[in-house]
C-alpha cells in the first residue's frame, strides 16, 4: 500500500486499541493504515528478551526500546538522555526524589506536587507488551458513581451496554476465568456465558490468605473473599499460543507469549491485504478542515532511536482513530494547533482535553507467612480480594482492589536479588538478615530458602478521582529529538484517595493480624514523607476526616505510593460537549470523523484494571465507524 493512498481508516498508535481496531476493521474489507511512532515490536522479541536478561535494572522497561540505559564514554549505563531519544517515554528508574524532574533523565516534565508514577511504551504493541494481563470487568456502581455515592462522575454508558462487548473482547485476547466465580457486586453474564478458558489455578499463597480471611471479621461491613483473577493468559493451549509454563516473569515480558499480548492481534491484522502499517512514524498533527473534520494526519519518520526526523508525510482517511494512549494521545491533540487556528488544540472546545489524568496509586505492604507458600511459582498473580471494590463507604473513601502477589517480595524491595545480597554481604536492607552476619556454604542456603518461601505481599489500587488539576499539558521548555514538546504533567491525589490509603493499611494490618504472619511493610517518615515526591501525608480525625495537621486528637499517616500503569481520563466521555471531549461512541464533539481511543475516554478511573474495558470500547467503537462507512 503506497502512503498516497486515501484510506478508509487511519489508527494513531498500534497498541491494545489499536490493534483490536485494525483487526476488525480489516476483516470487515475496509483499507486500514497504522502510524506506529515505535519499532516493530514482535521482530525484535528475541532482542528484547536478551535485553531484559542482562539489564542490571528490572524494571518494565528494560526490554523494549529506545533503551532506558545508555553506556557513556567510559562504558557505563546511565539512564538515556530524553533530548537525545527520538521517541522518548517514561521509565519507573526516574521516580526517585533525585531524579525525577532531571529533564536529562525524566521525558515527562513533571511538575507535582507529586509525581505521577506510572509508565508506557512507544513500541509495535504498545504498553500491552509489558501489561500483567488482569483483565476485569468493571462494576455496574462504577459506571454511575455520582448517582450511586454523589461522589466523582457518572459515564454516559452502564455496565449493561458493555457487557456484550466484554464478552467479545473476552474471545478475541483470550481470557481465562470460571464465570461462576466472576458475578460479584451486580456483574452478570449473558445466559450460558462461558470464558473462553477455564481459570488459571490459584496459588499456594492465594490459598493462604483465603484460610486467614475465613477468621477475619467483616471490614467496614464487608466480609473479605478471595477471588480468582480473570487473565490474558492461556491455561490451555489458545489460538496458537502455549500454555503457561508459570514462571512468574509476565511483566515485563512472557517469554513463550502464553499471555497475550497486542502483537498477537496486530500480526493477525497485518496478515489482511486491507491492513498496512507504518513504524517508526510519529504523528505529529491532526489537521483540521473547513468544514471541522479532519482532513489529514501528519507525521515525521526517523531510522534511529538517537537520530532525529530523517522524512515527513502527510496521510489522510474517511475516519481517524487515536490510539496512542492516555497521555500521547492529548500530546498530539494539543499540539495540533493548525497554524494557530485551534489555540487549544484539536478536539478541545471544552478544555478538558489532558485533565484529569488518573492512576491506580498502589499501597503495598509485605510479610512472612508462618507455614510457607513457594511463592515464585507460576505468574505473579492468580487472585485477588474484590470485596471492597464496592460498598456504601465509597462516600467517603476511595475503595479499592487487593491483589495477591506470587512473586515475593520482589515488588517492595526487589527479591530474591535484596536478601540475596543481604545474606552474602552481610547487610539488612530487607530486614531478614538482622544478625547482620555474612553467610556462605549451607548456612548460606538455608538461611536464604527460609527466608525466600514464606514472603508475599498484596497490593492495594486505589481508586483515585478525577480533578482538573491533574492534567497533562505541553512543555514549554523541553523537546524530544524530533523538536515536539514533551509531556509536562501536574499531579496530586485528593483527601478522597488518601483516605482510601487509610482504610487499605488498616484492612492490610488485620488481614496479616488473621493469617497469623509477621508484617514488614515500611512507611516513610514525616521527613521522608515530605522529601520524596511519591509520598504524602494524612491527617484525620476519629471519624475519618481530613483535618490540618496538628490537630488535637487527630492521627496522621505518611505513605509512599507505587504507580499502577493504569493512566486514564485524559479525553473523557460524556453528554455534554462542554465537559467532555468525546460521546458514548467515542466520538470528538468537534471534529465528526474522528474517534479517540483507550483509557483517555474513561470518566472516572474505577476498580478494576482497564484494559479489558479498553477492549471491549475498541471492539464497539470498530462497530460504531463500520456503521458509519457503510
Ligand atoms: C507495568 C504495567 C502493567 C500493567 N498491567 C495491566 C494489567 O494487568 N491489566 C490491565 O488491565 N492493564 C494493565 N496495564 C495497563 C495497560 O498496559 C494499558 O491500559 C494498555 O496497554 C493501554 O492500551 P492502549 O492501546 O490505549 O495504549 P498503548 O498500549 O500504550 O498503545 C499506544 C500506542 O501508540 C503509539 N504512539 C504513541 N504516540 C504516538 C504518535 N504520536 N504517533 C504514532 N504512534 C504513537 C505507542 O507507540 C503505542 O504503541 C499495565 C501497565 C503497566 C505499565
Ligand atoms: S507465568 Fe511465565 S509463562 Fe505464564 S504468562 Fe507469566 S511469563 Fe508467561
Amino acid at each position: 500500500m503506497a502512503t498516497n493512498q486515501h484510506y478508509d481508516v487511519v489508527i494513531v498508535g498500534a497498541g491494545v486499541s489499536g490493534a483490536l481496531i485494525a483487526k476488525q476493521l480489516g476483516a470487515a474489507g475496509k483499507s486500514v493504515l497504522l502510524l506506529e511512532a515505535g519499532e516493530d515490536g514482535q521482530l525484535s522479541n528475541a532482542e528484547s528478551l536478551e535485553r531484559f536478561y542482562t539489564a542490571q535494572a528490572k524494571v518494565p522497561e528494560s526490554p523494549y526500546s529506545p533503551p532506558i540505559v545508555t553506556p557513556d564514554a567510559a562504558g557505563i549505563q546511565s539512564p538515556s538522555n530524553p533530548d537525545e531519544m527520538t521517541i522518548g517515554r517514561a521509565t519507573t528508574l526516574m521516580l526517585d526524589e533525585a531524579n525525577w524532574q532531571k529533564s536529562d533523565q525524566a521525558y515527562m516534565d513533571q511538575q507535582g506536587p507529586l509525581a505521577f508514577a506510572s509508565t508506557y511504551e512507544r513500541i509495535g504493541g504498545g504498553t500491552g507488551r509489558h501489561w500483567l494481563g488482569t483483565s476485569f470487568r468493571l462494576l455496574p456502581n462504577d459506571f454511575k458513581m455520582k448517582t450511586v455515592y454523589d461522589v466523582e462522575e457518572d459515564w454516559p454508558i452502564s455496565y449493561d451496554d458493555l457487557e456484550v462487548w466484554y464478552g467479545k473482547a473476552e474471545h478475541e485476547i483470550g481470557v481465562a476465568a470460571n464465570a461462576a466465580d466472576q458475578g460479584y457486586h451486580g456483574i452478570t453474564f449473558a445466559p450460558g456465558y462461558n470464558y473462553p478458558m477455564p481459570q488459571i489455578p490459584d496459588s499456594l499463597v492465594d490459598a493462604a490468605v483465603e484460610e486467614g480471611l475465613s477468621v477475619l471479621p467483616p471490614q467496614e461491613g464487608i466480609k473479605l473473599g478471595v477471588t480468582n483473577t480473570p487473565a490474558a493468559r492461556n491455561s490451555v493451549p489458545f489460538q496458537n499460543r502455549r500454555q503457561c509454563a508459570g514462571n512468574t516473569n509476565c511483566i515485563p515480558i512472557c517469554p513463550i507469549q502464553a499471555k497475550w499480548d497486542p502483537t498477537v492481534t496486530l500480526y493477525e491484522a497485518l496478515q489482511n491485504p486491507h491492513v498496512a502499517i507504518l513504524y517508526k512514524t510519529v504523528a505529529k498533527e491532526i489537521l483540521i478542515g473547513d468544514d471541522g473534520n479532519v482532513s489529514g494526519i501528519s507525521y515525521l519518520q526517523y531510522e534511529t532511536l538517537d537520530g532525529g526526523a530523517t522524512g515527513n508525510g502527510t496521510v489522510s482517511a474517511e475516519r481517524y482513530i487515536i490510539a496512542a494512549h492516555a497521555i500521547e494521545t492529548p500530546r498530539l491533540l494539543l499540539m495540533s494547533t493548525n497554524g494557530g487556528k485551534l489555540p487549544n488544540g484539536a478536539a478541545n472546545s471544552s478544555l478538558a482535553v489532558g485533565k484529569h489524568l488518573m492512576d491506580h496509586p498502589i499501597y503495598l505492604s509485605w510479610a512472612q507467612t508462618a507455614e510457607p507458600v513457594y511463592g515464585y511459582r507460576g505468574p505473579l498473580s492468580t487472585a485477588g480480594i474484590e470485596t471492597m471494590r464496592d460498598g456504601t463507604f465509597r462516600s467517603e473513601h476511595a475503595a479499592f482492589r487487593i491483589e495477591i502477589g506470587n512473586e515475593g517480595w520482589n515488588f517492595p524491595i526487589g527479591d530474591p536479588y535484596t536478601s540475596t545480597l543481604d545474606f552474602v554481604l552481610g547487610t539488612n536492607i530487607s530486614q531478614l538478615n538482622q544478625t547482620k552476619k555474612a553467610h556462605f556454604g549451607t548456612g548460606l542456603v538455608a538461611g536464604l530458602n527460609q527466608a525466600l518461601i514464606s514472603q508475599f505481599r498484596l497490593g492495594f489500587l486505589v481508586e483515585q478521582t478525577p480533578e482538573d488539576y491533574c492534567a497533562v499539558s505541553l512543555s514549554d521548555t523541553y523537546k524530544d529529538k524530533l523538536g515536539l514538546p514533551r509531556p509536562r504533567i501536574t499531579y496530586d491525589l485528593s483527601d478522597y484517595t488518601k483516605m482510601g490509603f487509610v482504610a487499605a493499611k488498616k484492612v492490610s494490618s488485620n488481614i496479616y493480624g488473621a493469617m497469623g504472619a509477621e508484617e514488614f511493610t515500611t512507611h516513610p517518615t514525616a521527613k521522608e514523607a515530605a522529601a520524596d515526591p511519591s509520598s504524602f501525608s494524612v491527617t484525620y480525625d476519629a471519624g475519618g476526616k481530613v483535618v490540618p495537621e496538628g490537630t488535637a486528637g487527630a492521627t496522621t499517616d505518611h505513605f509512599r505510593y507505587f504507580g499502577a500503569g493504569h493512566i486514564v481520563g485524559t479525553y473523557r466521555m460524556g453528554d455534554d460537549p462542554k465537559s467532555s471531549v468525546v460521546n458514548w461512541e467515542q466520538r470528538s464533539w468537534d471534529h465528526k470523523n474522528m474517534f479517540l481511543v483507550g483509557s483517555g475516554v474513561f470518566p472516572t478511573v474505577a476498580t478494576g484494571n482497564p484494559t479489558l474495558t479498553i477492549a471491549a470500547l475498541a471492539l464497539w467503537a470498530a462497530d460504531i465507524i463500520l456503521a458509519d462507512l457503510e
